[in-house]
């Protein structure tokens, strides 16, 4: 480890980590130096970004069951409407469920230190489902197995499914069996259950070892022997493309490429705007 005050403070998350994936130099500026590149996204990806996060927002109130505020005047009215009317209808809520919508959990162990933003936590008498919206284009004409396995995979599923399990005694004040957490990734952009992952034992020591691997690898990764062109094929995509390549941002790529818009770090670009 190169800078320990980093490994004590710094708190893993699955964006975080996924662009270690991607480029430890990309993670190195974002992370570590706190850098930020002004010009990113243009006005399309901007405004897409912006109707999920409306949507993520007005969500957010629903569960907690306060007015919406969603009106005639809200920008891109129509479409959040139609959205909302969806998720009103999927989600009816229960009153025996405890909706938790916007959910911070963390977990400092070594070498763990990790935190996941939960769209909805749902907690039952007898399970919880984790939710996550996906906002960002229709998923529904895609090979669903393909899709399915994609989520199932994703650092996303491995970093908020372990978590939760680690931290139930904190939220519900004791451990429950792992069969009986799930976590679901859905579209309000024509109404699609995209994937369900049920938990298991073996699961969560299999997302133990996967997340324990890759914090080590960040941790000890010597950025003084970094090859750029080991991760070059990320670099049109990346908004430090200029800096590194004196290239712009290729965002009709970006929007092409599946694979690469299920692992952008979608919050860190919104918390820009
Ligand atoms: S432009 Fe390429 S090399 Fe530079 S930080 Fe981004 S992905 Fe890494």
């Amino acid at each position: 480890m190169k800078d320990l005050r980093f490994a004590d403070y710094f708190l893993f998350t699955q964006h975080s980590l996924s662009t270690f994936d991607n480029c430890p130099l990309k993670f190195r500026k974002r992370y570590l130096e706190g850098l930020k590149w002004d010009s990113f996204p243009d006005e399309r990806v901007k405004k897409r970004l912006e109707r999920g996060n409306n949507f993520h927002l007005l969500a957010h109130r629903y569960f907690m069951g306060v007015p919406t505020g969603l009106d005639q005047g809200t920008e891109e009215f129509g479409e959040l409407n139609e959205w909302m009317e969806c998720l009103e209808r999927e989600f009816k809520k229960e009153p025996f469920v405890t909706y938790l919508p916007e959910y911070k959990l963390r977990m400092v162990t070594d070498p763990l230190k990790l935190e996941a933003n939960f769209d909805l936590i749902a907690i039952n008498e007898d399970r919880i489902e984790i939710w996550d919206w996906k906002t960002h284009g229709d998923m529904q004409g895609k090979n669903r197995a393909a899709l399915s396995k994609r989520f199932e995979t994703s650092l996303q599923t491995v970093v908020y499914m372990f978590v939760l399990k680690e931290q139930l005694p904190i939220l519900i004040g004791s451990p429950i069996e792992s069969e009986k957490i799930c976590m679901c990734y859905w579209q309000p952009d024509r109404p699609h259950l995209l994937a369900k992952i049920n938990y298991s034992d073996e699961l969560h020591e299999r997302f133990r070892q996967i997340l324990e691997q890759k914090i080590r690898g960040v941790l000890e990764y010597d950025y003084a022997g970094f090859e750029k062109a080991l991760f070059s094929k990320h670099c049109k995509y990346c908004e430090f493309n200029w800096f590194c390549n004196n290239d712009k941002v290729d965002f009709e790529a970006m929007e092409e490429d599946e694979d690469f818009l299920d692992t952008l770090d979608w919050d860190s670009i919104e918390e820009k705007y």
